[in-house]
């Protein structure tokens, strides 16, 4: 592994001016006290408890984080609880039955709101037709739909059974599909007939049907008719529809099932930037108090709120802030089905202003592509309800953030850069939006109660400036809980590199790398893999993409390193403009003076391919390891995580060029 802290120079803080959170947001936050940090830190681990009152438990827990199998820590041990009642309900009972829980907008303009009462009436129905179906509690029932609905429905009805839930993310393959039923010995799918994308009826079910010959075990198929005439169907032997299904169960409840804090409350794949996705397993009382506390201190959501994150269910950002945090806090949540580009560029912006938004959450590839497009779409709409702004999933350099909080957020909402991963379950880094200035360029310090640290090759804190390696120092409730049926690999991947067994002291590796200014605020480097070695010094590839990123008239990059035939490391970039631009020799020349200034002519690119996209993982980030291997004039790698496989082809050419 590379070592980050063999960085050769200080990597000096890229961030742009900072800002204040304004009065009139600061007034209204759900937490604004700076003293919540020291509370956290004086009380730590009682300090949970503050959030896990945000939920209602069966039976309250004996203690609030048991530590005898630690790194397979217990969080609220003894305390039971079950998902699908906090999140519906005690919000039916607590006389806001008629308040709208989901809002779901299709993607041809078809939306469909459900209020807490529909939902809690569809869960229950869904919940006893999965029964019906043999699902016992502990038996993972796979999830293969896209932004609909029965999605979350399908989600909360296995939380309310105690069965976990494994959602698949609709755009991955087959093959992807059975892998993960594979490996979760899971005999249960539902899925559907097809869905739009973009304007064309895409068939789902083939993908599932290919998915399940392959399988050893037999399935249960539950189908939802997405598409009707659009994409006929047949339903084969152990298929049922899923609309008739559920009319056998009209009307009827299901007991929520008492869940043990530490029961499973699913499993999750990471995205597969870096290689192999790892089953992420959560368990259910330390990952809802996580998401539901997060959702409240950092994401400010309040229930009379419309509450929008632009993410997909099949990640885990939708997981924790588009199904599990908002409805534990009995918002409402938008659910977007379509692409922000479809029918036009100002789709979002649209949905916003008729909604209403109050919080919107998205991630830098999206920002990164309004800014392309140009301001003109935001400035279509009314988007004067927006109160706070958030991004998730990559870092986000200072100028994006900038063009997001003056064009999107009028210069006066509060953005939240916050850093997590699957495995953390929970945002971990962020500032408070009531309580911290904004750094734009950096995450922000470790939440309250959470021990985000920068640290050397030796576990020792880095100097402020220094690049080290991004760790937890304590165990967080949103922990991930194990791999699935992977114990040795869990300890292995995370707590082997820093912890000290012997000592009894666990520390989480979290892959990244970063660097933490002398307030405590943490930027996220990327991946500590992502490092070029040129002549004997060692670079980010992040910090030289910043420095093209930092460049007018540029919209993304991506650096990877080229062995040239002398055997030495040469950079090359690709990078594509914002729309405006037409003279790419103006931006070429403009990106070496920021590359110059930034790091020095020892970082120049050899190459600066220009391209209209850069190839992104299905979940949105941009996939190096694939830029390598062109770059490098290689067999490309494993392709199968791309969602715009077509890109490769114009990027190999461009770069014979
Ligand atoms: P895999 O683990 O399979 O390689 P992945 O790490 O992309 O996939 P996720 O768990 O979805 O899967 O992503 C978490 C990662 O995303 C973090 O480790 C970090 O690299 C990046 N990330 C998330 N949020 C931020 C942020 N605000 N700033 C910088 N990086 C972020
Ligand atoms: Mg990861």
């Amino acid at each position: 592994m590379v070592d980050p802290n063999g960085w050769d120079r200080d990597v000096s803080a890229p961030t742009g001016p900072q800002h204040s959170p304004p009065d009139s947001f600061v007034s209204q936050a759900n937490v604004s006290d700076a003293d919540v940090y020291a509370t956290f830190e004086d009380t730590w681990p009682e300090c949970w408890e503050r959030a896990a009152e945000l939920l209602e438990w069966d039976r309250s827990y004996d203690t609030v984080l048991e530590t005898a199998d630690a790194p397979f820590y217990r969080w609220f041990d003894g305390g039971r609880l079950n998902a699908s009642y906090n999140c519906l309900d005690r919000h039916v009972e607590s006389g806001r039955k008629n308040h709208a829980a989901i809002r779901w907008e299709g993607k041809h303009g078809e939306t469909r709101t459900y209020t807490y009462r529909d939902l809690y009436v569809e869960v229950n129905e869904c919940a006893a037709a999965l029964r019906s179906l043999g699902v016992e509690e502990d038996d993972v029932v796979t999830i293969y739909l896209p932004m609909i609905p029965e999605l979350p429905i399908a989600m909360l009805a296995c939380a309310r059974i105690g069965a976990p839930h494994s959602v698949v993310f609709a755009g991955l393959s087959a093959d992807a599909l059975s892998t993960r039923m594979d490996a979760a010995s899971s005999e249960y799918l539902l899925t559907c007939d097809g869905y739009y994308r973009r304007g064309d009826a895409f068939n789902q079910k083939s993908k599932a049907d290919n998915a399940v010959i392959d399988l050893d075990q037999d399935v249960e198929t539950v189908v939802v008719d997405r598409l009707g005439e659009d994409l006929p169907h047949v339903l084969g032997e152990n298929e049922r529809d899923y609309h008739e299904l559920l009319e056998e169960f009209y009307g009827e409840t299901v007991e929520p099932v008492s869940r043990d804090a530490d029961d499973m409350l699913f499993v999750m794949y990471t995205s597969g930037t870096t290689g192999e996705p790892k089953g992420v397993v959560h368990a259910t009382g330390g990952y809802l108090t996580n998401v539901a506390w997060t959702s409240h201190a950092v994401l400010d959501i309040k229930p009379e709120d419309t509450y929008w994150c632009a993410a997909d269910i099949g990640w885990i950002t939708g997981h924790s802030y588009i199904v599990y945090g908002p409805l534990a806090l009995g918002t409402t949540t938008v659910l977007y089905e379509g692409s922000p580009d479809y029918p036009d560029r100002d789709r979002l912006w649209e949905i916003v202003d008729r909604n209403a938004v109050d919080v919107f959450y998205t991630a830098p590839t999206a920002i990164r592509a309004f800014m392309k497009w140009g301001e003109e779409y935001p400035n279509r709409h009314d988007l004067s309800s927006l109160r706070l702004l958030g991004s998730v999933g990559e870092p986000i350099s200072p100028r994006p953030w900038e063009w997001y909080h003056e064009h999107v957020g009028n210069g006066d909402c509060p953005i939240v850069d916050t850093w997590w991963q699957t495995e953390t379950g929970g945002i971990a880094v962020s500032t408070l939006p009531g309580v911290d200035e904004m750094k734009p360029g950096a995450a922000g310090p470790s939440l309250p109660g959470i021990d985000a640290r920068v640290v050397g090759a030796g576990g020792e804190p880095v100097e402020p400036g220094q690049a080290g390696y991004l760790t937890l120092a304590q165990p967080w409730p949103g922990m991930v809980k194990t791999l699935y049926e992977g114990d040795d690999r869990f300890v292995e991947e995370y707590w082997r590199r820093f912890s000290d067994p012997e000592a009894d002291e666990w520390v989480y590796f979290s892959g990244d790398a970063a660097r933490v200014d002398e307030d405590g605020y943490i930027t996220v480097l990327g991946r500590v893999d992502d490092v070029i070695n040129l002549a004997g010094h060692r670079l980010s590839t992040m910090e030289i993409e910043g420095a093209i990123a930092d460049t007018d008239g540029v919209a993304e990059a991506a650096v990877v390193g080229r062995t040239a035939d002398s055997s030495d490391t040469e950079i090359y970039a690709y990078v594509s403009t914002e729309r405006r631009v037409d003279d790419e020799a103006a931006v070429r020349s403009r990106i070496e003076s920021s590359i110059e200034s930034a790091i020095g002519p020892l970082a120049l690119p050899e190459a600066i391919v220009f391209t209209p996209e850069l190839p992104k993982t299905r979940s949105g980030k941009i996939l190096r390891r694939l830029l390598e291997d062109v770059a490098n004039g290689e067999e490309l790698g494993d392709t199968s995580a791309l969602r715009n496989p077509e890109i490769v082809g114009e990027i190999q050419s461009a770069s014979r060029e």
